[in-house]
């Protein structure tokens, strides 16, 4: 699949990539339309947030939709040709902060776009089921 990688301030360059695969739970998006965010021209200009620095390729672009093109083991109430909004922040769902419904607050949370977690400017995406939501059919 293609890719968008940015590799430092001011380089993005569109790249093969070997496609994802979904693992348990998870299920394949094929990206249909991603937002540009202000995060991502940061990163774009200055290769850097704070402490989060590209010091590695990252696919930026975190605002995703698309359609779910493959399942993983044991997913349910998530189907093929679904068309599905991306949640970019996926929390580990196990510590105390996601038992207690505040997976917002989840320190372990891997989110889209942000190093070293490759976001959406790609033609596929993983994603667990619970953060592909489902959108209304047109
Ligand atoms: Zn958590």
């Amino acid at each position: 699949m293609r890719a968008a990688v940015l590799r430092g301030a001011g380089d993005v360059a569109l790249v093969e990539r070997e496609a994802p695969r979904p693992g348990p739970g998870e299920v394949l998006v094929d990206v249909s339309s991603v937002g540009v965010c202000g995060s991502d021209v940061h990163y774009y200009e200055h290769g850097r947030i704070g402490r989060f620095v590209v010091d590695e390729p990252l696919v930026l672009g975190h605002e995703a939709a698309g359609v779910i093109s493959a399942l993983g083991e044991g997913v349910t109430g998530r189907h093929v040709g679904q068309r599905v909004s991306v949640e970019p922040g996926v929390p580990d769902r196990s510590c105390p902060r996601c038992l207690a419904g505040r997976y917002n607050l989840c320190p372990d949370v891997r989110f889209f776009a942000t190093p070293p977690v490759d976001g959406a400017f790609a033609e596929q995406v993983v994603v667990h089921q619970a953060f592909a939501h489902p959108c209304p059919t047109p």
